[in-house]
């Protein structure tokens, strides 16, 4: 699920509104006499922040987890390539050890996970010429615009990780899936994307939990049909998938599934308990993605959801996602316009 990385810390706010009018997302509302972030609609550019005179915007940090790392594990540093700005009065040679002296293991520059992705880019245009242009962008920020601002461009942009990614998965391959990757860098919309890629990193590649997406539609068992309806309204906008709706308990155990179909059809007063179907066929994290591909293909599904050992879950492997890595490009382009 998405988090707030810029919030208002209550009381400072003014109501001057230079945030409202500096917004370009319209992602700001006076809620309780405070201008507020509705993370729905925020795309993390931190403008927000910079124009509020009084420092009643906070972008929400990382530090705590990092200091809680270097005292139990032994992370790896990447840097985003803006350090040599940020400190131009030092050799980067000196900060590399600085940030060595902190305790970090290994520091590797973000600039390498853009030469893999800079490749992966020539790649997927040169096998894919069939849209007439595309969105080739790293920047989280712009990538939340067209997400949740002009979701009819979403198929242009080009489905390839961030360098910030690429580097993290390329970190977890050289020195194992268990290796603790800590990014450093300026960016406030780069924190929600490694919020959602946190888990995903956490798996190999190739497995369930390496493909799955975060953003999916979870309720409590005791809603109504009619408040379910409202609930999703309220909290579907950045969901990959609301065809299924997924119903879990307060620590995430996986409770049962219905479609959208189904809960337009049921009576408003009816519980969702009364019709969501408990015989799940769920992957693990740890499956690959072959045999996801295997269950959705063999029960005719959108997507699979994917629960660990104690049925907790954790993600959705769409149809799109699981065949998406196992079929070339080149027998893609032969399916049915269904598949594009
Ligand atoms: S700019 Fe700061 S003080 Fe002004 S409305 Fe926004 S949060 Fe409040
Ligand atoms: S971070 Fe950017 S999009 Fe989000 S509320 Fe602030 S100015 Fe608006």
């Amino acid at each position: 699920m998405p988090v707030n990385v810029v919030s208002t810390i209550k009381g400072l706010c003014k109501r001057c509104f230079s945030c409202i009018r500096h917004c370009p997302a319209k992602a700001i509302k006076v809620e309780d006499g405070q201008a507020t972030v509705v993370w729905e609609y925020c795309i993390g550019c931190g403008h927000c922040v910079q124009v509020c005179s009084q420092n009643a915007k906070i972008i929400l940090s990382g530090i705590e987890k990092a200091e809680q790392a270097l005292k139990t594990e032994k992370p790896i540093a990447c840097l985003a390539p803006s350090f040599v700005a940020q400190y131009s009065q030092y050799h980067p040679g000196q900060v590399i050890s600085a940030v060595k002296k902190l305790g970090f293991t290994e520091v590797w520059e973000v600039a390498f996970g853009a030469y893999l992705v800079t490749q992966a880019y020539q790649k997927h245009v040169l096998s894919d010429q069939e849209k007439p242009y595309y969105i080739s962008t790293s920047c989280p920020a712009i990538i939340n615009m067209v997400e949740k601002h002009y979701p009819e461009f979403i198929p242009y942009l080009v489905p390839i990780v961030s360098p910030m990614i690429a580097l993290g998965r390329y970190l977890k391959k050289t020195f194992g899936d268990r290796c603790r990757v800590v990014f450093i860098g300026p960016c406030v919309a780069k924190k929600d994307e490694a919020e959602d890629v946190r888990k995903l990193l956490t798996f190999p590649e190739e497995s369930a939990g390496g493909i799955m997406n975060t953003e999916f539609v979870s309720l409590p068992v005791d809603l109504t049909a009619g408040q379910a309806i409202t609930r999703i309204r309220e909290t579907a906008n950045d969901a990959e998938t609301i065809y299924y709706l997924y119903v879990t308990d307060e620590s995430d155990h996986l409770l049962g599934v219905f479609s959208l179909r189904q809960l337009v059809m049921a009576n408003p007063k009816s519980h969702i308990k009364d019709f969501m179907e408990t015989h799940l066929i769920t992957v693990d994290l740890t499956d690959n993605q072959d045999h996801c591909a295997q269950i959705i293909s063999k029960y005719n599904l959108l997507a699979v959801p994917v629960v660990d050992k104690n049925n907790v879950l954790h993600g959705i492997v769409t149809a799109d996602d699981a065949l998406d890595k196992i079929i070339p490009t080149a027998w893609k382009k032969r399916l049915p316009k269904l598949y594009h």
